[in-house]
């Protein structure tokens, strides 16, 4: 068996357009402009690089880009202070802190601050429960690109198998909830799961998010699943010195030999993060003014 490797450069392309069009309806029908707030705290190389990719895509879908920057020595309260103007701007439809924020302030707390109606990264314990209790909130970007991707797949999960590797606040506790939406008989594995390799053959959907390069081999993988890998590691490139490599957690070679289709790294996942952000910021935006989300772009 040859998998067919799911392209999420060239899908999350086609939901920036598919925000596109939203943005525009939004302004000639209701003369309303989607605006996303990033707030930089510091100046880590990694999350300027992250900040200005947001920022680009932001301004090329039509939506309004505000950018804040504090210093690395900001104190909470400053920090808090911003948020909450943000909170009450009417512009302003999704608010997203870039982590990790230096060691004297408290991740939870900040995401605690933001309003969750604009929590566009999903991360607050209120959007947590909501998605946990099957009522409308935001979902955290990763998982939602991942469903997009195997909804685009698959069609109906329905019935299916789904095995999460990873329990993560960020990622495999809200990815299990959104395959539990779907229908999906779904199993939770993490670094104390037992015969990890035997839980993952059950599988017809495996995701997996960990951050072990290449750990699941071909025998973890049951013939037809399809796979989605969220793992990142970098590793010193073996034929460019100086420069890195990206490996997720799932042996590809191996996996496109048994699977009916897999995720690449890079390419796979990685790229629905950022678009699925522009997709919160559009479903934040239309909700904060009584109007519909589009349905194709959220959970
Ligand atoms: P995390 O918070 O470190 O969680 C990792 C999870 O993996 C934990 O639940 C841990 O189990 C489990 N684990 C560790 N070793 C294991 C093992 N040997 N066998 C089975 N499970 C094991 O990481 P995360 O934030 O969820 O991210 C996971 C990976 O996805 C990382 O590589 C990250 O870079 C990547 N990621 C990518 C994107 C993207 O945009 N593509 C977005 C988010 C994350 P315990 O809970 O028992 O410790």
């Amino acid at each position: 068996m040859t998998a067919t490797i799911i392209d999420g450069k060239e899908f999350a392309a086609r939901v920036r357009g598919q925000v596109a069009e939203h943005v525009a309806r939004l302004k000639a029908d209701h003369g309303i402009t989607p605006g996303l707030a990033v707030v930089l705290v510091g100046e880590d190389p990694a999350s300027e690089v992250y900040v200005a990719a947001k920022h680009k895509q932001t301004v090329e879908v039509g939506m309004a880009s505000f950018e804040h920057r504090l210093p690395a020595d900001v104190s909470e309260a400053d920090l808090f202070a911003l948020i909450d103007t943000l909170n009450a701007d009417a512009s302003v439809h999704g608010i997203l802190c870039q982590f990790p924020v230096p060691d004297h302030l408290d991740e939870r707390a900040v995401v605690a601050r933001i309003d969750p109606s604009k929590d566009v990264d999903g991360l607050s314990v209120v959007n947590a429960g909501l998605l946990a209790s099957g009522e409308v909130g935001l979902v955290s970007c990763t998982p939602l690109g991942c469903l997009m991707l195997l909804r685009d797949q698959i069609g109906n999960m329905s019935g299916m198998e789904a095995v999460v590797i990873g329990r993560s606040n960020l990622f495999g506790k809200p990815m299990a909830q959104l395959l539990l939406r779907e229908n999906c008989t779904v199993t939770i594995a993490h670094s104390r799961t037992k015969d990890l390799a035997e839980v993952c053959r059950r599988a017809d959907i495996l995701v997996a998010a960990v951050g072990r390069a290449e750990m699941v081999e071909a025998d973890w993988i049951k013939l037809g699943a399809t796979v989605i890998d969220v793992g990142i590691t970098r590793i010193p490139h073996p034929e460019k010195p100086g420069k890195s490599k990206l490996l997720g957690d799932v042996n590809f070679e191996q996996a496109m030999t048994v699977a009916k289709a897999v995720t690449p790294v890079p390419g796979g996942v990685g790229p629905m993060t950022i678009a699925c952000l522009l997709a919160n910021t559009v479903t934040a935006c239309c909700r904060a003014n009584g109007l519909d989300a589009p349905s194709g772009l959220t959970a």
